[in-house]
């Protein structure tokens, strides 16, 4: 998808435990990444682990979202192609102390940058009402019992018991929640997601990040992205499909205030997603999809 084959400079947005940033020096020796965390543990894993590039990778502690300023920092002004990853990292899932997993009895912590002093999940269940609790849960987590898990969890602290462990919300979502029967996915999954997403602010960065992305690239340069629901792909594809000419203007407009233009072509019609033997090796690909675009090179004429 990025083509690597020509070598030049690429970001990895999310490095995690950086296998990506991995494959692309592996792939060409004329290659070098910029790889982006705002996790401090993914920075000093992945550091170990590419001890054998360090002439051609730079890793930065800091949030995608501020992409364009932190490369201007490095004096690097157009870039060949971006890579980026939006699954929380396995490590991160399976980091007992962080509160991302109901596996795991923990504080309700969430936040991907623990030095940050944004709030926690903990601190947002006792600060917003009943009713911003369901919106966040339903809006994020898809959820249809949203309303009847806000009123328990408020109930909770209404009583003196701050919801502030992963056990304790795992519980109250249990007890909310209809009993399915046959049950693939613990019944908290999608309340955890919910709060996961909306204490680090996941949604509001995505459009930016691509036209920021579309901005750095050089003519003909590539963006892949891979994403993990369904509200992160549709915000990806609607902004793909915006950069690619698509007007998203309310029918009878006068003139289109989108911002569409003809800046990209979409490479993915459909989203790539992981083969059957790829994801029962790694049950976690299960819900993956993969978009690339290209950035046009306006410069020349392109006809059909
Ligand atoms: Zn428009």
């Amino acid at each position: 998808m990025l083509e690597v084959s020509s070598g030049g400079t690429y970001v990895d947005a999310t490095l995690g435990y950086g296998g990506h940033t991995e494959a692309i020096l592996a792939a060409n020796h004329k290659a070098s990444v910029i790889s982006f965390d705002r996790d401090p543990a993914a920075i000093e894993a992945a550091g170990e682990r590419l001890s054998g590039y360090e002439d051609r990778v730079i890793l930065v502690h800091a949030n995608f979202s501020d992409l364009k300023s932190e490369l201007e920092v490095l004096g690097v002004g157009a870039i060949d192609g971006l890579i980026a990853d939006l699954g929380v990292s396995s490590m991160q899932l399976d980091s007992e102390e962080r509160g991302f997993s109901f596996r795991f009895d923990a504080p309700l912590d969430m936040r991907m940058d623990p030095d940050s002093d944004t709030e926690s999940a903990a601190e947002v269940l006792s600060r917003l009402s009943e009713t911003e609790i369901a919106n966040v849960i339903y809006e994020f987590g898809e959820e249809r019992f949203s309303r009847r898990i806000a009123r328990r969890i408020v109930k909770a602290r209404e009583s003196g018991e701050p919801i502030e462990t992963t056990t304790q919300l795992a519980e109250i979502v249990r007890r909310s929640v209809p009993k399915r029967k046959n049950e693939r996915v613990h019944p908290a999954t999608k309340t955890f997601q919910a709060l996961r997403i909306y204490v680090n602010g996941e949604l509001d960065i995505l459009e930016d990040f691509v036209r920021d992305t579309v901005d750095l690239l050089k003519p003909g340069g590539r963006m892949a992205v891979i994403t993990f629901h369904s509200l992160e792909d549709r915000i990806i594809k609607r902004t793909f499909q915006n950069l690619a000419g698509r007007c998203f203007c309310p029918r009878g407009f006068p003139e289109c205030v989108c911002g569409s233009s003809k800046r990209i072509e979409i490479l993915t019609r459909k989203p790539v997603i992981p083969s059957d033997p790829e994801q029962q090796a790694n049950p976690r690909s299960r819900s993956a999809k993969l978009r690339s675009l290209r950035k046009l090179d306006l410069t020349q004429k392109y006809e059909k």
